[in-house]
């Protein structure tokens, strides 16, 4: 399998403290990847060195074979990165379709704008909604909204952190289907997750963070097998930041 996206050895400080430390991973093309650990463990800080918020301490981030690690996100955008964070950021004032229209307008010709929005709305599972004020959606039917307007980009590679936090079981489980359904259409995810039920659901492989640092990786059958890995999901260890 071709890799899409590797980071090499990738370290993180904040003053003293190592938010990430020498983190190495590779997501292969059609892949959907999931970093998983414990808050605090570091996976916001690692999506953020791969998304370009901030550069890493030392090490470097490469995707498509390029060397991205000084890449403002605008530059790593441009080639085909898509992201959305964890905080939703629609549009609340505009209608549903609206806040899809203006992300795909520069992506997809004006004769393609409405069939494609259409589109979107269904497969979203939001089309009864197009016309409503997105501020007047279900805090997850906000979160799908968003990850809609990010697939507008027809991105190689949607990075989502923490795409089910503050959701239902229902919706949290809705949102695996729309991971699997845009996968199955030929995107590549790397997706950041505290819950296990839902990385079951939709992850090939798995990276488990722990202080800062890998601390399994494999299968999503190898990590559901891993007792290391129930326990500091479970344990003591589990603790809030
Ligand atoms: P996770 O997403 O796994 O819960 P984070 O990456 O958010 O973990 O945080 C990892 C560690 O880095 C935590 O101890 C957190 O307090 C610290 N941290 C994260 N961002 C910053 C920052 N901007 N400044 C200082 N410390 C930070
Ligand atoms: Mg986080």
């Amino acid at each position: 399998m071709a890799k899409l996206l590797e980071a090499h050895s990738v370290s993180k400080s904040f003053g003293g403290l190592a938010a990430v430390s020498d983190v190495t991973l590779s997501v292969d093309q059609g892949d959907i990847h999931c970093i998983i650990g414990p808050n605090g463990a570091g996976k916001s800080t690692f999506f953020k060195l791969i998304v370009g918020t901030y550069p890493p301490t030392s090490g470097r981030v490469l995707f498509g074979g390029a060397d991205v690690t000084k890449e403002m996100p605008f530059s790593r955008v441009k080639r085909g990165m898509s992201i959305k964070m964890q905080k939703p950021s629609v549009f609340k004032e505009l209608p549903v379709r609206q806040n899809l229209h203006i992300a795909l307008q520069h992506h997809v010709g004006y004769g393609e704008l409405k069939g494609e929005e259409d589109r979107l709305l269904e497969l979203l599972d939001l089309s009864a909604s197009h016309g409503k004020p997105a501020g007047e959606l279900s805090h997850g039917q906000q979160q799908w909204l968003e990850i809609g307007m990010a697939m507008a980009l027809r991105p190689r590679l949607l990075l989502l952190d923490e795409p089910t936090a503050g959701m239902s079981p229902e919706e949290t489980y809705r949102t695996g289907e729309l991971i699997l359904q845009l996968n199955k259409e030929g995107t590549t995810m790397l997706v950041v997750e505290h819950d296990m039920a839902f990385v079951r659901q939709i992850a090939v492989a798995v990276t488990v963070l722990h202080f800062g640092r890998t601390f399994a990786h494999g299968s999503i059958n190898d990590i559901i097998a891993d007792e290391r890995v129930a326990e500091i999901y479970l344990g003591k260890t589990n603790h809030e930041r």
